[in-house]
């Protein structure tokens, strides 16, 4: 008879090298692309990064693409075209990571936490529609995970307003909303190229925006606020320039724009894989009641950036004891996210505390992260699912 005592509690663990909850995938195509720009003439400036804000402009279907040296710094930018003064408002939720909300606060303005939807992990505009204010200037909606929000829901609440739609999309590059990609026809959309996201640059971003205005604004701001880019200087033999406003350094390099556009060739592959290992954890654990995964409409328009979970009711142990267990297990288990609006600096900036957002709360008590990346085998698959019902079956409350 096989042991089927949980490795933190004596047993043998169900693999034996630690399976990590996400991973990048590099290939040969994607180290000559590199090489070839370390071996020529502009490592940043330079052709790549059109080439890179070209095809993903394609890839998203939207009318401009800017591109940047972070998801951050996509979200910086995207925040200071709102031109917020002091006391402005910016409805974001709370299920995470910091960067959505700390955006609002390098421009200025004060971000406003709103709940989310217990089965999706979406921000709820019903709960939005109850925390729009004079003061509100945007909506900050995440594509949590990969599954793309309505944006229309928020549109229908920003419109008589005159508040801006800014999506967090760094989850949901490829993931498909109506007729077309995340980002096709937004105000402003925020992607990051972390190697834990799809489509990797080592770091970097980028904003998609139907706005011409918009889109050069953010091309200064990633420029230090200078009205000319080195390229187009030399190309007219000028050397003046002028600073217009204060903008950064957020230029994305010609190696990662490089790198980024090699990748991004193997991006429909990587949503394949990612989608069949989603619908087989579907259905791995289909009859397991007390892990209740992502309600999801269809699972082809989802980009599975993430497998998010909840631990239900009915175990001894909590989220973290499960995790704990996991790992026993050499399963990498992760949380995304721990809540923003309860980390130190919004407690101590803006009061936030717990009970402020009581489904919020409830969920990421309970929410983690199974493995799921393009490379990742059916046998890791497997050896996750395998581990999850060890787990629930030891731990019956
Ligand atoms: C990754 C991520 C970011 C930030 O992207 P970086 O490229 O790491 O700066 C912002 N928002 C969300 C939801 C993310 O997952």
């Amino acid at each position: 008879m096989t042991d089927r005592r949980p490795a933190i509690e004596g047993g043998t663990p169900v693999r034996e090298r630690p399976l990590p909850y996400g991973r990048h995938s590099v290939d040969q195509a994607d180290v000559d692309a590199v090489t070839g720009v370390l071996r020529g003439d502009w490592l940043t400036t330079g052709p790549a990064v059109d080439l890179f804000e070209e095809k993903l402009r394609e890839v998203i279907g939207a009318a401009h693409v800017v591109a940047v040296n972070s998801g951050t710094a996509a979200l910086h930018a995207a925040c200071a075209t709102l031109d917020l003064r002091p006391g402005d408002e910016v409805i974001v939720p709370s299920l995470t990571f910091a960067a959505s909300a700390n955006a609002v606060l390098y421009v200025g303005g004060t971000p406003v936490f709103a709940e989310i939807d217990p089965r999706t992990f979406l921000l709820d505009p019903a709960d939005v529609a109850r925390r729009i204010s004079e003061r509100t200037r945007a909506i900050m909606p995440v594509h949590f995970g990969g599954l793309p929000v309505d944006v229309d829901a928020f549109d229908r609440l920003a419109r008589p307003q005159n508040v801006v739609i800014l999506e967090d999309a760094a989850h949901a590059l490829g993931a498909m909303a109506g007729g077309s990609a995340v980002g096709a026809s937004s105000e402003l959309a925020t992607f990051s190229f972390h190697p834990v996201k799809h489509v990797t640059t080592g770091e970097g971003g980028a904003i998609a925006t139907r706005s011409e205005e918009r889109a050069n604004r953010m091309r200064r701001f990633r420029n230090h606020g200078l009205d000319s880019e080195v390229r187009g200087r030399e190309q007219r033999g000028a050397w003046g320039y002028d600073l217009l406003e204060l903008g950064f350094n957020y230029r994305l390099s010609d190696i990662g724009a490089a790198l980024g556009v090699s990748q991004l060739t193997r991006l429909q592959d990587g949503l394949t894989r990612r989608r069949a290992l989603a619908r087989m954890y579907l259905h791995g654990l289909a009859d397991v009641r007390e892990i209740v995964p992502q309600v999801v409409a269809d699972i082809n328009r989802h980009s599975w950036h993430i497998f998010p979970v909840l631990v239900g009711d009915g175990l001894r142990i909590d989220r973290d004891g499960f995790v704990r267990a996991l790992r026993a297990e050499r399963i990498l288990a992760n949380v995304h996210y721990a809540p923003t609006h309860l980390m130190r600096l919004y407690r101590e900036k803006l009061g936030c505390r717990p009970g402020m957002l009581p489904v919020t709360e409830r969920v990421t008590s309970r929410i983690m992260t199974l493995p799921l990346y393009p490379t990742m085998t059916d046998d890791d698959l497997a050896s996750v699912v395998e581990a999850v019902r060890r787990i629930v079956d030891f731990y019956p409350s």
